[in-house]
This record gives C-alpha cells, structure tokens and sequence, in this order.
C-alpha cells in the first residue's frame, strides 16, 4: 500500500474519455420498459417525443460497453472534474477504526451534487439535435440546478417543475435556477392536466417528484421542439454518472487498494449505479470477488429494503412507460423527509436487478441517525455534507465502526454526493432538537 494523500486528484491524462454501461457486464439485463398502451417492450419510436435521439440509443443498448464522451462535454467536465478521492483519516481516527475510509466528493460544483455530470451530457445532446427547450421535474433542486447550468452552457430553454415542498423549504434554490435562466414552476402547478388533476384530489398536497414527472412530461409533449429529461432512474443517467466510479477506480488503482465495501445513497440511484459500476464489473467478470455493495435508503421512503420488485409507473400521473424496479407504488407520497433527493417511490431497474439478484445489499436509516453522522463528519472532514449524502456517511462509520470491533482492516468507498448548504433549515431542526422521523405503515406502502 501507498502513502495516501489526504485528498487526490485524478491526473489529466487518467482522466476517462469514455462511460462505462454497468449493463454491458451483466449476466442477466434489466427488464425492458414496457409502454402501458402496447404491453410491449417500448421501441425507439415510443420515445422519440419525450426524449432526444442519442439518449434514446443510450437507454435501450444494454450491450455497448463503453460509450464516448463528446468533447464538448469533457470540455464542461474539466471545470469541474476530477472530483477529489478523499482518504477519510480524521474520521478514522475519530471512530478508532482499523478500516481505510475513502470517500468521492462530488459537491464542487455549483449544482453542489453529481446531478451535473448527467445534465451537462443530456443538454448538450438535445442542443445538437436541434431541441430548443427542455423541461424536467426537481425535487430538493441539486437537478434543477444542475441541468439550468447545464442550459446555460448549451444555450437552451429550461422549465423546470420542483416539488412544492422543497420550493417552499428552499426559496434559494429557485433562484440559483432563475439565475441561469430557467423558468421555475412550484409542483403540482395548475399548468397541466396531470398538475391540475393532483390538485382537485389533495389541494393541500406538496408534491412528489412522481408528480412533477408526470407534468414535466405533459409540458414537453405539448410543446414544440421540446423534450423532457430526467435527473436519475434512466440507464442513460447511470451511464454517464459512471464517471464517479471511473475516476474513483484509477484513484484507488494508483492507491494500490481495492474496496471491501462500496456504499452510496440511493433516492433513483444514480450516483451509486455510477460510483459501483467499474467494481460492479469487476465482481460480474470473477475479475475481483468478495466486494461488498449497500444500497442506504431513508426509513421514510424505503424503497429496496421494504418496496416490491415489479412492474410500476415511474410518475405519480401514469403516462410514463413502466420499469421493472423496486416499488413503493406510483401513489405513494413520501413524508417530507429532509433529503428530498432520495423521496422517490421506484429505484433504478439496473440497481433493482443487481439487488434482486443478491449482488448488493440496502439499508435504511432514520433521519436523526442520518444527521447524527452528518454533524461528526462535517467537524471531522470540514465538508457540510447534503443529507442525501449522509445516508451513505452513516453506514460507513457503522461499517468502520463493526471493524474496530472485529479488528479488520476493511477498505470502505463511499460517495459524497454533494453539499448541504441548501438544507440549512434541516440541520436546524436536527440541531433543535425537533427532527422527528415518519415511517410508513405496510399499509401505506401496499395502497396504489
Ligand atoms: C439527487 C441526489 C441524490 C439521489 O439521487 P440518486 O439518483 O439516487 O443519486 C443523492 N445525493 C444528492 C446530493 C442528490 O442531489
């Protein structure tokens, strides 16, 4: 083992030119959307009007390997990328641990999440296929931001419709929005039917991102040279989001370490599909076996650890196709748990599959628990870490901190996916001491 700077960034030239396709090295494929009209897998033509061309190539390949990275878009990633490997030794020391705690920040850029790695490649494909408006759903803001930024660096219009209770919780975050030029809607809104409907039912409601999904959609279908994007749950997402673990994997190669356990949040599970897929290859292939994957979920919005593996709508509005994923149910409207980005009732279908087939394991954590973690490990590491992201930090320490019991030197990667410094009002209601947790009743979970 190498002598391992505190914080490492990746060198230009190991920087990846190319996105990894997790599906490529999977024995058995993810199921197909399936268009609710048809019952058939849906076909290229199905989602021509919702989304752009390239994109629609990237979600249904489920056997390209890798994928080239435009160089417009590496060109956008050098600003901000490499994202630094960061070797948590203050926390390990803290915690008395003999494991090695490695973590992938990916908080350094305005959006303050991963989100922009696949907003800035899903814009600059619609610019160039001559799109000139985009629409998309929000539900804390980190995609919103992300992809407003993304608009402003390809020059398109954007609609983003974000969760009423973020928009109220958040007003700053709309701003950032406006500030790149986006138009923000508070969901549901009563510019849409599916908003409308929404409303009619529970006018006091706020929101869901299903929901907002199902008017971004409604919004891009009705209006011209216009399509919809979507910030996580898409093959195409984890593509691009695989950079995280591309860059994460060269780091730890150069480290001379290989991970025992890999740990990320996961709300649609973008940045853990992305942060696992290089080792998940590994694991897939017998190239390296015994690596451990945990998926770590809110107790409010359980969606791996209490959800059902099945066929369900990815919106609240049911007009999107359906993926085969763990589900919550298309109605299930999650509590306003503070971690906004992991309120979202359906899960990857890739990281659904790996689930479902014993390759990775999930927990769920409370969310006092959750800030807990995220109060030591911000004085610790000096990072405010978003509290989506602190799901990941609490499972590691409790990882870290089951070695120091047991004595093994354990090598433990997780994914910082962002900062908090949005979510201030959440830290005040943990550090008030008025953070409380609603779990869902079985009863809740099984109502359509
Ligand atoms: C959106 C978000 C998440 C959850 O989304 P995934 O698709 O599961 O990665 C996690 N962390 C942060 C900081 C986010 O903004």
């Amino acid at each position: 083992m190498k002598n391992i700077p505190y914080r490492f960034y990746l060198p230009e030239e190991k920087m990846p030119k190319t996105w990894y396709n997790l599906r490529a090295a999977m024995p058995e494929k993810p199921e197909p959307l399936i268009n609710p009209g048809t019952g058939k897998p849906v076909t290229a033509d199905d989602l021509r009007p919702v989304f752009c061309d390239e994109l629609i190539r990237q979600e249904l390949d489920d056997h390209t390997p890798e994928f080239e990275i435009p160089k417009a878009i590496l060109d956008m990633y050098r600003i901000f990328r490499p994202s630094p490997l960061i070797r948590a030794y203050r926390l390990e020391e803290a915690l008395q641990t003999p494991a090695r705690i490695y973590y992938k920040f990916e908080g350094n850029n305005t959006s303050g999440s991963h989100k922009f790695n696949s907003a800035l490649a899903q814009a600059y494909y619609a610019k160039a296929q001559g799109i000139s408006t985009l629409t998309t759903e929000t539900g804390a803001g980190q995609w919103g931001t992300a992809l407003a930024e993304s608009c402003a660096a390809f020059g398109l219009d954007l609609t983003v419709f974000m969760v009423k209770g973020s928009y109220n919780q958040k007003p700053y975050r709309k701003d950032v929005m406006r500030t790149f030029g986006a138009q923000v809607l508070a969901s549901p809104s009563d510019t849409t039917n599916a908003g409308r409907a929404i409303l009619e039912r529970d006018p006091e409601t706020t929101g869901s991102l299903g929901c907002a999904i199902s008017e971004a959609v409604e919004k891009a279908v009705t209006t011209p040279n216009c399509r919809y994007v979507l910030g996580s749950v898409l093959n195409q997402v984890l593509l691009h989001q695989s950079v995280i673990g591309l860059e994460s994997y060269e780091a730890m190669m150069a480290f001379e370490e290989y991970p025992d356990i890999v740990i990320g949040c996961a709300g649609g599970g973008s940045n853990l599909g992305g942060l696992i897929a290089p080792f998940m290859r590994d694991t897939l292939t017998g190239k390296h076996t015994g690596t451990r994957y945990i998926a770590v979920e809110p107790a409010s919005c359980p969606t791996l650890t209490r959800g059902r593996f099945e066929y369900d709508f990815c919106d609240t509005g049911k007009i999107t196709p359906m993926a085969k994923m763990y589900t919550l149910g298309a109605g299930f409207i999650p509590s306003a748990n503070h971690a906004g980005g992991l309120r979202y009732h359906g899960m990857s279908p890739i990281v659904s599959k790996l689930y479902h087939d014993g390759y990775m394991e999930a927990v769920a954590y409370e969310q006092t628990q959750v800030f807990e973690a995220a109060v030591q490990f911000a004085r610790l590491e000096t990072i405010l870490p978003a509290p989506e992201s602190a799901h990941a930090i609490r499972c590691a320490m409790d990882e870290a901190i089951k070695c120091r019991e047991s004595g093994e030197s354990k090598v433990i990667l997780f994914g910082l996916s962002g900062t908090g410094y949005f979510d201030m009002s959440a830290y005040a209601s943990y550090l008030d001491g008025t953070m409380g947790d609603t779990i869902p009743k079985d009863s809740e979970i099984a109502a359509r």
